[in-house]
């Protein structure tokens, strides 16, 4: 099926290999905002959101630092502060999975401002409220890895992960199954978390 932009399954050559190895990153995911991980998601047309951008080949540009450059559903973008923003992940580990990254292209925690840790902090809380709101969740995981070997898919760029839980949401992290398909779109996600946003 070709994407939004016309492109096909022969401008992604390998993303179909049945030989492939599970959860491979397909399309151009080194480009996007989020961890690629073992578990292949049976949705993949919003990830032209981030392809779109109009990035150079040779020089790949940081998600984090353009997505905001980009009108909201382009970005994946939930809510924008003053200093930080909330962003949809593009390889959500549940429904709403949602981060706050400062604008600034800083990598770790110490290295953001009095007012970005703040806006941070304020970001994840309305966040978690507006999360509540829309989806009735049971529980949240909140967190920052920092640096590749903590498992920071994109170490360079700052991002707080919020992720929605379930109480039902038995096949969370799945370790036996490779496939675990998300039933709603992204950006469907993403529209009715910004429009119902709790400041
Ligand atoms: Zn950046």
């Amino acid at each position: 099926m070709p994407s939004a932009d016309g492109r096909g399954p022969e401008d992604f050559p390998g993303a179909d290999d049945p030989t492939r190895e599970a959860g491979a990153p397909t399309w151009m995911s080194s480009e996007l905002a989020g961890v690629p991980d073992r578990y292949q998601r049976l949705w993949t047309p919003y990830r032209m959101a981030y392809i779109q951008q109009g990035q150079q080949p040779e020089q790949p540009a940081c998600p984090f630092c353009v997505a905001p450059t980009l009108p909201d559903a382009d970005g994946l973008v939930v809510h924008r502060g003053t200093t930080a923003f909330v962003i949809m992940n593009l390889y959500p580990y549940n429904t709403g999975h949602v981060m706050v990254c400062p604008y600034r292209h800083v990598a770790t925690y110490d290295l953001a401002t009095e007012e970005e840790t703040a806006e941070i902090a304020l970001l994840t809380q309305q966040a978690m409220r507006t999360i509540s709101l829309v989806s009735n969740n049971d529980g949240v995981n909140i967190g920052m890895n920092q640096g590749r070997v903590a498992g920071a898919g994109i170490a360079d760029h700052l991002h707080q992960h919020i992720v929605p839980r379930w109480a039902t949401d038995a096949n969370f992290f799945p370790i036996i199954a490779q496939t675990k398909a998300l039933p709603r779109l992204l950006e469907e996600v993403r529209a009715e978390l910004a429009e119902r946003w709790v400041s």
